[in-house]
């Protein structure tokens, strides 16, 4: 019985293993035809990179455009990294992000937790709470 469950199990991991592949195939043919419609590229990421690998990525693109937003605010004129350098690295934390939240498979969730914040700090807003921002 035993043995039996673990072929089934095995089967089960080819047959994931399989659709994973045919998935790929088909977003490096769908992005090699539609070179203007990159949407599905952060979908290909998530379904070739591991796990480690793409939360690496996340934080290194955080700390890039965390370092940018400190300059941009600290720096005299001069010294100043261009505005165009924080719209950069915020497009590459968005790309990185989408590709960790595909991978984690957690759209839902981050939706909801949005929602739920907005509520929130909604409330704040209309109460007062906080003073110069929010
Ligand atoms: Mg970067």
């Amino acid at each position: 019985m035993k043995k039996a469950a673990e072929n089934a199990s095995t089967v089960d991991q080819a047959s994931a293993d399989s659709e994973k592949q045919e998935q790929i195939a088909l977003l490096v043919r769908e992005l090699s035809t539609e070179p203007d419609d990159w949407a599905s590229f952060p979908l290909l990421l998530a379904l070739t990179n591991t796990p480690e690998y793409n939360r690496l990525k996340l934080c290194e693109e955080l700390t890039e455009l965390t370092e940018v937003l400190l300059k941009y605010n600290n720096k005299v004129e001069a010294y100043k990294p261009d505005e165009s350098k924080i719209v950069e690295e915020m497009g590459d934390v968005i790309l990185r992000w989408f590709v960790l939240v595909f991978q984690m498979d957690v759209e839902d969730e981050i939706a909801a937790r949005v929602e739920g914040k907005c509520k929130k700090l909604f409330k704040h807003f209309v109460d007062g709470k906080y003073k110069g921002g929010l």
